[in-house]
């Protein structure tokens, strides 16, 4: 990894104890140097409140632009919880005419495959993104177009074709596909944990702690408060703290993310079956009609992975029950026997519950706080966030020092609380 590498050699270190952030309840907690009543500046204390995907990845970039970071999570980076902990998630570049996320996960691949390579075991699996449309809609004649501007190798292939090329998978009714040779799966769980260590070990703190909703009533934060009854505080904060975040900031978040219920399901192959592994069979989505499932390859012997895309119910990340329900079950087995005909009677390994963290059309949040000059939020996933984690933290990183342009769509302003899905 690169990050620590362009810190300047006088930036003082922090320690990775917790000594060094926090002050017992009471106490005054004085980590942040000097305070700005706007946004941070370089060297400045920054407390990152999150150490998913989006959070990792911005303390990655705060230290590497060299800031003083501290990354807080309550639980511990992707945990068993966390939209980001699951085992995987797919990259790719297609996403109809939304240029901006093909261009951030392009740019995001490159940090993946850096943080893979010196990863002990493998965060990206190149293994393709393939997805199919039963007929040749704007999406898929967008996302081509988008391709081809960008240089990338996408190939368009027709029924017979994919058929000879993934005999795997039943493509009645298909009349398209989209092959991406160049993405394809990464180790969610894996990759945030591992970047988390890089982050410590250039120099990075991370914190075990639990924010309690922000009270403050100047132009900016002073300092947070932790479940402990700790204080903490810093130059700035930035609050990556996923379908957490409407329940942190229910006045200014609130409604404007709704976090859904999503449940995932592995199957195993058959007995010395190869046809399922990532050398074969690419991560994969079908539009279906609109009512779109997806799913990898069988990595690791986890099993073949299936889930429904549409968005479950509204829930509560604390509270929502993390048992797979029969019907999402049922209704997911009735899938993969119709597209996946060798798979049929294929036992369940592996079932998880997570959940989106949706904006109104499924644009991601990087915006400031309102009425808090020095507080950054990020966020709204939306289904779709994993893959731009290292763009995510560059943006955020650089919006914090109010460099590079503004991209309107990860705007508070832009978020609805009136939710239609665009962004797919
Ligand atoms: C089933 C499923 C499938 C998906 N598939 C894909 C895919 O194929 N490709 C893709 O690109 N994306 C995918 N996504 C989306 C992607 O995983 C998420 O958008 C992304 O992981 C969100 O990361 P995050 O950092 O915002 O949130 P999280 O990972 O949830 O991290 C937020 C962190 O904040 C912490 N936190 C919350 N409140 C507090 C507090 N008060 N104090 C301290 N810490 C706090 C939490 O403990 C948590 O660790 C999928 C998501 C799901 C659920």
């Amino acid at each position: 990894m690169k990050q620590g590498r362009s810190r300047p050699s006088g930036t003082p270190q922090p320690t990775l104890t917790r000594r060094s952030l926090l002050i017992g309840a009471g106490g005054a907690a004085l980590l942040g140097a000097s305070r700005s009543t706007a946004a941070a500046k370089r060297g400045s204390h920054v407390a990152v409140i999150g150490a998913g995907v989006f959070g990792t990845w911005t303390a990655v970039h705060l230290l590497r632009s060299g800031h003083r970071v501290t990354l807080i999570d309550a639980w511990g980076p992707a945990h068993s919880r966390a939209s980001s902990g699951g085992e995987s998630r797919m990259t790719r570049a297609a996403y109809g005419k939304d240029s901006i996320y093909a261009r951030m996960a392009l740019d995001s691949l490159k940090e993946w495959k850096a943080l893979s390579l010196h990863s002990g075991l493998p965060i990206f699996h190149q293994s393709g993104v393939l997805f199919f449309f039963p007929t040749n809609d704007a999406y898929a004649r967008d996302s081509l177009a988008v391709h081809k501007q960008m240089g990338l190798s996408t190939q368009a292939l027709g029924a017979t074709e994919m058929a000879r090329r993934f005999p795997m998978i039943d493509f009645g009714g298909v009349e398209v596909g989209l092959y991406e040779p160049d993405f394809g799966v990464l180790m969610a769980r894996r990759a945030v944990q591992t970047l988390a260590g890089t982050f410590i070990q250039s120099g990075g703190t991370y914190v075990t702690g639990a924010a309690l909703p922000v009270q403050a009533s100047g132009d900016s934060l002073k300092s947070i408060r932790l479940r402990s009854g700790q204080q903490l505080e810093a130059d700035a904060f930035i609050f990556a703290a996923g379908p957490w975040l409407p329940k942190l900031f229910p006045d200014v978040v609130g409604r404007r993310i709704q976090p859904t219920r999503q449940e995932i399901f592995f199957f195993a192959p058959p007995a010395g079956e190869d046809r399922f592994g990532p050398k074969a069979l690419p991560g994969w989505a079908d539009f279906n009609g609109g009512d779109l499932y997806y799913g990898m390859p069988d990595i690791e012997g986890r099993g073949v992975k299936f889930a429904r895309d549409t968005h479950g119910v509204e829930v509560d990340p604390d509270t929502q029950s993390r048992r797979p329900t029969d019907e999402a079950l049922a209704n997911v087995i009735a899938f993969r026997d119709r597209r996946f005909p060798l798979l049929r009677g294929a036992p369940l390994t592996e079932a998880r519950v997570c959940q989106y963290e949706n904006s109104s059309n499924g644009d991601l949040l990087i915006d400031f706080h309102p009425r808090l000059a020095n507080v950054l939020l990020v966020g709204a996933g939306s289904g779709h966030g994993f893959k731009h984690g290292p763009e995510v933290g560059r943006y955020a990183a650089r919006r914090l020092v109010r460099e590079g342009e503004v991209e309107h769509r990860f705007s508070l302003a832009s978020k609805s609380e009136v939710h239609r899905r665009e962004v797919i």
